[in-house]
C-alpha cells in the first residue's frame, strides 16, 4: 500500500484529471484491495482514470479514524472549526476552474454548470459554518436551585453515500452540515465521478481539517454500506440516490436503530395555468428540463399544460429543445452534455420506446446522437398514455412529456398520484391558482413561475417515497445534532 500526505497528480486525455485515491486518516492511499474501477469520460466513452476500491481493511481504518477524528473535532471550538472550514471554502472558490474541468470530464455537464456547482459548494460550506454558530439550546423555567436546559451536541461519526449527478454539490451537502456541526464523516462518493470529490477533499485537507475528521472512500457500494452502517462507530446515515437503494439503506440503518437522512428520487410535475404566456413558460420549463441533461432529482418531468395554451406551449418547447446545443461540455457554447453512462442512456431510450409503442408522439428527439459518448437528444413527447412507464418511472434524462388538462383540482390530483413527493412547479400569475398549487402539491420543494435550483439558506427534501430529512436551511443541521435535556439541581 502506498501512502502519501499529498495526492500526486496525473493527466488524462483532453483535461488534467487528478490522480485518484482514498483519503483515510489524513493521508491519500490506493487502498489494500488491489481492485480498481474505470472512470469514463461520458462525452467520449473513453477511460480517463481508474479509481481504487476500498477493501474491508480500508473501511476499518476509516472507521477508526472517524472515531478519533470525532472526539477531536467535537471538542474544537465552533470558532476554530469555522476558521478552517471558511478557509476550505476559499480554496474551493480559487480552484473552481480546475474542479469544473475535472467535473465536466467525468460527468459531462457544460463547464459553466460545473464551475458554478463548485462555487455553490463553497457557498454551501460557508453558510453551514455560520448556521452552526446558531445551534442554540434553550433554558426552561424550573424551581429554585434547579436549572433545566436543552443543548445540542454533534451526533457522532456520519456515513454518507453520494451519487454522480452533482459531483461537488452532492458531497458538500453532507460534508458541510456534518463538519459544521462537529461530526466526523466517512463519505462514499460516486465511483463514476471521483475526481471532483478528491479535489474537494484536498481543499478541506489543505485548509487544515484534522486527520480522521473527513474520510473519503470509493468501492463496491453494497459492500461499503453493508460494512459502515452496522458499525457501532457510525451514528448517522445520509444518502442521496434512488428510492429502491434509499429504502434498502434506511432498512440497514433501522435494524441498528440509527437515524438517517434520505434524499431520494422524484418525478416532478409542472402545472402551467391558462393565464400565463405559454411561450415564456415553455422556455423556462425547457431550461429547467435540460439542465444537467435532466439528471436532477428535482428535474421537471411531467408537464401538465392547460388545454387552451397547450399547442403554443408545445411548439415553443419543441423550438427550445431543438435550439439546445448538445455536445462535449468542455466546448464553448454547449448547452447540454451527455448522460452519465451507456446504462443510463439505454434506460432513457427504453422509456421513449415504451411510450412510442403505446401510442405517444415523439415531437423532437427520441434518439441517440451519432458518434462516441452517451448523448441523447432533447426529447419532447405528446399524447403519452397514462400507462406509459415514462409517466410513473423517474426518467432522469432529457425527456419532456406534455399532458393537457382542463380543471386545476383534477390536475393537482393527477400530479400527486405517484408515490414520489420531491419537487413540484406551477406557472400562474393568479393568486388563487398559486394558493391552490402551494396547498395542493404533495412535495417538499415548490417553485412558482420558475424552475430554479436550491439555495443553502432554504431546506430541500422529500415527502412520501422521496425521502425524509432536509438539506439546507436551519433544518439542515437537525440530523447531525442530538438534543440533550440537562437538569441540574444545586444541592
Ligand atoms: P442506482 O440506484 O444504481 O444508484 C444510485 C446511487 O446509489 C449511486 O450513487 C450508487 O453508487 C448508490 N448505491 C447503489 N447501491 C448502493 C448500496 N447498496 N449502498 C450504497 N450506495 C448504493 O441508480 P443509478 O443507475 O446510478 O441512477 C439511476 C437512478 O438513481 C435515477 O433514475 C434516479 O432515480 C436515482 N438517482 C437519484 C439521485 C438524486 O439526486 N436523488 C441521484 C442519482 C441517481
Amino acid at each position: 500500500m502506498t501512502e502519501t500526505t499529498t495526492r500526486p497528480s496525473g493527466t488524462a486525455p483532453g483535461v488534467a484529471y487528478p490522480r485518484l485515491g482514498l483519503y483515510i486518516d489524513g493521508a491519500w492511499t490506493q487502498g489494500t484491495s488491489g481492485r480498481t474501477e474505470d472512470v469514463l469520460d461520458p462525452a467520449t466513452g473513453e477511460v480517463i482514470a481508474a479509481v481504487p476500491l476500498a477493501g474491508r481493511e480500508d473501511l476499518d481504518r476509516a472507521l477508526g479514524a472517524a472515531e478519533r477524528g470525532f472526539r477531536l473535532w467535537r471538542d474544537t471550538s465552533v470558532q476554530e472549526r469555522g476558521k478552517i472550514l471558511h478557509l476550505a471554502a476559499e480554496k474551493i472558490r480559487e480552484r473552481a476552474p480546475e474542479i469544473g474541468r475535472v467535473m465536466t470530464a467525468e460527468q459531462g455537464k457544460p463547464l459553466r454548470e460545473s464551475t458554478g456547482e463548485a462555487n455553490r459548494a463553497a457557498d454551501m460550506l460557508d453558510w453551514h459554518v455560520e448556521e452552526a454558530r446558531r445551534a442554540y439550546g434553550r433554558i426552561i423555567p424550573a424551581g429554585p436551585g434547579e436549572t433545566l436546559s436543552v443543548v445540542k451536541a454533534p451526533v457522532g461519526p456520519v456515513a454518507a453515500f453520494i451519487p454522480w449527478n452533482f459531483p461537488a454539490g452532492g458531497p458538500m451537502r453532507k460534508i458541510a452540515p456534518a463538519l459544521a456541526a462537529g461530526c466526523s464523516i466517512v463519505i462514499k462518493a460516486s465511483e463514476e465521478t471521483p475526481g471532483s470529490a478528491c479535489l474537494l477533499t484536498e481543499c478541506l485537507a489543505d485548509a487544515g481539517v484534522p486527520a480522521g475528521v473527513l474520510n473519503l472512500v470509493f468501492g463496491v457500494p453494497a459492500e461499503i454500506s453493508g460494512h459502515l452502517i452496522p458499525s457501532p462507530v457510525i451514528r448517522f446515515v445520509a444518502f442521496t440516490g434512488s428510492v429502491p437503494v434509499g429504502k434498502h439503506l434506511a432498512g440497514l440503518a433501522a435494524r441498528v436503530m440509527k437515524p438517517s437522512l434520505m434524499e431520494l428520487g422524484g418525478h416532478a410535475p409542472v402545472i402551467v395555468c391558462p393565464d400565463v404566456d405559454p411561450v415564456a413558460a415553455a422556455r423556462a420549463c425547457a431550461r429547467g428540463k435540460f439542465a444537467n441533461t435532466g439528471q436532477v432529482c428535482t428535474s421537471p418531468s411531467r408537464f401538465f399544460v392547460h388545454g387552451s395554451i397547450a399547442d403554443e406551449f408545445t411548439s415553443a418547447f419543441v423550438e427550445a429543445a431543438e435550439a439546445v446545443k448538445v455536445g462535449n461540455g468542455l466546448e464553448p457554447g454547449t448547452g447540454m452534455g451527455p448522460l452519465i453512462s451507456a446504462r443510463r442512456r439505454d434506460a432513457v431510450h427504453r422509456l421513449v420506446t415504451d411510450a412510442r409503442d403505446r401510442g405517444a408522439k415523439v415531437l423532437t428527439g427520441g434518439s441517440f446522437v451519432d458518434g462516441p459518448g452517451f448523448f441523447y437528444r432533447p426529447t419532447v413527447l405528446a399524447e403519452v398514455p397514462p400507462e406509459a412507464d415514462l409517466l410513473s418511472e423517474e426518467p432522469f434524462g432529457p425527456l419532456a412529456p406534455i399532458l393537457p388538462f382542463e380543471e386545476l383540482d383534477e390536475v393537482i390530483e393527477r400530479a400527486n398520484a405517484l408515490p414520489y413527493g420531491l419537487a413540484a412547479y406551477g406557472f400562474t400569475h393568479r393568486a388563487d391558482h398559486a394558493d391552490a398549487l402551494v396547498r395542493g402539491f404533495e412535495a417538499g420543494i415548490l417553485s412558482i413561475n420558475h424552475t430554479g435550483g436550491s439555495v443553502p439558506q432554504a431546506p430541500s427534501g422529500g415527502w412520501k417515497e422521496s425521502g425524509y430529512g432536509r438539506e439546507g436551511g436551519s433544518e439542515s443541521l437537525d440530523g447531525y445534532l442530538v438534543t440533550k435535556r440537562v437538569s441540574h439541581k444545586l444541592v
